[in-house]
């Protein structure tokens, strides 16, 4: 009602072309005495009351309309949304997904919905069915935090989803000869032979970019090449990201 939930943007790279694909969008609470507040602070709560639902549903609002604003500019980003065990199947169906994203004037290739493991887990009759739903109108669906939960591969092979983002918990700690350079190295080369694009959260070196890349990683995201950012700033963040890819001068 304050309107003090806002969303940051997190640029996602693509690595073949070496360009901005888009976002991830992460929610803040701008608390007017806390300052602000991140979202494992209070998400958690906001699930338990359920309230999450409604938060969500001003979240996917301000995400449609910054995908209206980027288009306008002539901007083709995709904008991914974290979505929470509560909001399947009934507190975000599939036809208020396509009524809003409708309303803004964007096509639903452009939004990809992020989900986990454990919110595809609950139920799985009735989330098999809401992103057999929302996969069939055009949106796409992300598995989010792979690698940490059962990373089944039934399961994978089961639900339409487009795309794995591997876990920053294990990218970020990537050292050569490490176990988690293995692990990463074999969730991508499993990911692609299912035909799977891959995304790496938690890229934070250079070194973790030039690894990604050999091991054929599709996109990359990560403090690199910048936080999560208020969309204001997201444009500067846009051109640096650009000059951090450009190959350097012959
Ligand atoms: P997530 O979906 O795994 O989001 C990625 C988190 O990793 C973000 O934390 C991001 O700021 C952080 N991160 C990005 N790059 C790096 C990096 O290079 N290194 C490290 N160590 N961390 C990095 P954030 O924004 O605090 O979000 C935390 C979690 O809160 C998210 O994890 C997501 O599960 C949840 N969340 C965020 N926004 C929403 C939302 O709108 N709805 C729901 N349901 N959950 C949300
Ligand atoms: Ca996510
Ligand atoms: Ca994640």
């Amino acid at each position: 009602r304050n309107q003090e939930f806002v969303l940051f943007y997190q640029p996602v790279i693509d690595l073949r072309s070496r360009r901005l694909s888009g976002a991830e969008a992460l929610i803040r609470w701008r608390h007017p005495t806390r300052g602000l507040v991140p979202p494992d602070s209070f998400i958690p709560l906001a699930e338990k009351t359920g309230l999450v639902v409604e938060i969500s549903l001003l979240m996917l609002d301000t995400a449609c309309a910054q995908l209206q604003t980027w288009q306008t500019q002539g901007l083709d980003y995709t904008l991914s949304l974290n979505v929470s065990g509560r909001q399947i199947p009934d507190g975000l169906s599939p036809a208020t997904l396509h009524e809003v994203v409708s309303r803004y004037g964007i096509t639903p290739d452009k939004l990809a919905l992020e989900i986990t493991e454990g919110v595809m887990l609950r139920d799985i009759d009735k989330s098999l069915a809401w992103v057999n739903a929302v996969h069939a109108l055009g949106f796409r669906v992300y598995l989010d935090d792979f690698g940490t939960g059962y990373s089944s591969l039934s399961y994978l092979k089961m639900f339409p989803v487009d795309t794995l983002k591997v876990d920053k918990s294990f990218v970020k700690d990537m050292k050569d000869d490490g176990n988690e350079f293995t692990l990463v190295g074999a969730i991508i080369a499993m990911g692609r032979s299912l035909g799977l694009d891959i995304v790496a959260e938690g890229v934070e070196l250079e070194s973790h970019l030039l690894a990604l890349q050999r091991m054929g990683c599709h996109y990359a995201q990560g403090y690199y090449f910048s936080p999560p950012v208020p969309a204001q700033e997201f444009e500067a963040v846009a051109a640096r990201v650009t000059t951090l890819l450009a190959p350097p001068a012959p």
